[in-house]
């Protein structure tokens, strides 16, 4: 499959159904499919970067924004006092789908002091 077939990229062109939270015209944020909290939402930039190790000084702006989106997303989501985000960089980080993705998670007590 090619980086413009992921299954993000067809989300965003609209071919296949999601529960879309926000979008603008750089990045859209969805709900996970297989969510792992009770709020698990994705924020996918609508460039199909494969991974944040493949992000170059020309996504600078891109980047910041994403981060930015997050924060707003976790306010809108009510959420915004504890939620955690993840980027799994690479198959054996646990990525899954190459095209860069950021995951907010909130709505349960993650381990203090434990990213895994
Ligand atoms: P990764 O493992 O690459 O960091 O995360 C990929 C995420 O995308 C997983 O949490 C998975 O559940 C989610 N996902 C995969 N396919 C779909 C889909 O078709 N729709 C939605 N909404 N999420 C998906």
């Amino acid at each position: 499959m090619s980086q413009a077939d992921s299954i993000f990229t067809k989300i965003i062109q609209g071919d296949i159904p999601a529960d879309i939270i926000y979008q603008d015209d750089d990045c859209i944020c969805i709900k996970d499919i297989q969510p792992q909290a009770p709020t698990h939402l994705l924020v996918i930039p609508k460039k199909p970067i494969p991974c944040l190790a493949q992000a170059t000084e020309q996504d600078h702006a891109l980047l910041g924004h994403l981060m930015l989106r997050v924060g707003d997303i976790a306010r809108h989501c009510g959420v915004e006092e504890a939620f955690r985000v993840v980027i799994n960089n690479g198959a054996d980080a646990g990525q899954t789908v190459f095209h860069l993705h950021l995951h907010i998670l909130a709505g349960k007590a993650f381990s203090e002091g434990s990213l895994v």
